[in-house]
């Protein structure tokens, strides 16, 4: 009986890659991915010859329609009986509905479907930006997501916006074209935050060692004029923590000896 497995490869080419996503992708009757870059490409098909690219159909209209697109082409080979691997750049479960969706679809037709864990942008963010998420915690929203839902948040803890070029669009990348949502963006983050606070626009190393992390530092009311890709994250820095409500402390049992 066919089965289907996701896996990532992490964001840098090759090192990212789990020993177990490796062994899945060398035994798989069919490796399918949806990965940017033709080097990538080309070290999956030496890994299986059988690696081949999933539809991405960017005459499209909207990036959800190419995504149930892929999801077909997923299940064609589980359905004829194979074990099909299916890798995803970065962490697959990540900001990636298809792979999410496939796992359901393939589980509601009575197959065994799993996904492999991943090294994901916000992994090496927390490396290279010296990011704990469990110091002041830690807030993770798509950008369109956080601006249209007014996601609630909490601007004393870390906050990370994801897919910064694609603000307000539901179709695909353009150059240029990002700009009116990401001054949107600003000024929203501005009612919140002083319009000098300082925030990252990141970009992880893609191809480690050759090339480094990007990381621009300026303060939020310039955010518009940043050096924008669509492989940019942004992080933005918590406000100084608000004071400790002692009440609140005395009842938990905490004492307030100093800690040396
Ligand atoms: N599955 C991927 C995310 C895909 S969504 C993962 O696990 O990381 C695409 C978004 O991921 C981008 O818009 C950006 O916000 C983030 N991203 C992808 N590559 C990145 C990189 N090299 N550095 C920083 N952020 C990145």
């Amino acid at each position: 009986v066919g089965s289907l497995i996701i896996v990532g490869t992490g964001i840098q080419l090759v090192g990212h890659l789990t020993l177990a996503a490796k062994a899945w992708i060398e035994q798989a009757d069919k490796v399918l991915f949806a990965v940017a870059d033709p080097i990538t490409a080309k070290w999956l098909r030496s890994l299986n010859a059988t690696a081949e690219a999933l539809p991405y159909n960017k005459n499209l209209k909207r990036r959800k329609k190419t995504y149930s697109e892929m999801v077909e082409r997923m299940l064609i080979g589980v359905r004829q009986g194979l074990n099909v691997c299916v890798v995803f750049y970065g962490h697959p479960g990540v900001f990636a509905d298809p792979a999410h969706q496939a796992i359901k679809q393939a589980r509601s037709e009575g197959f065994t479907a799993q996904m492999l864990p991943g090294i994901s942008a916000e992994d090496c963010l927390y490396a290279d930006l010296g990011l704990d998420p469990g110091r002041n915690g830690c807030q993770s929203f798509e950008a369109t997501d956080f601006l249209i839902r007014h996601r609630r948040f909490d601007p004393t803890s870390a906050l990370i916006l994801w897919q910064i070029a694609m603000v307000g669009n539901l179709g695909f990348y353009k150059e240029g074209e990002h700009l009116h949502g990401l001054t949107v963006l600003a000024e929203v983050l501005a009612t919140h935050y002083s319009f000098d606070h300082e925030v990252i626009v990141y970009q992880a190393a893609v191809y480690y060692p050759v090339c480094e992390p990007t990381i621009q530092r300026i303060p939020l009311f310039r955010l518009p004029e940043a050096d924008v890709t669509p492989i940019s994250t942004l992080y933005v820095p918590p406000q100084p923590p608000i004071t400790l409500d002692c009440e609140m402390m005395t009842r938990l049992g905490m004492s307030f000896a100093k800690e040396t």
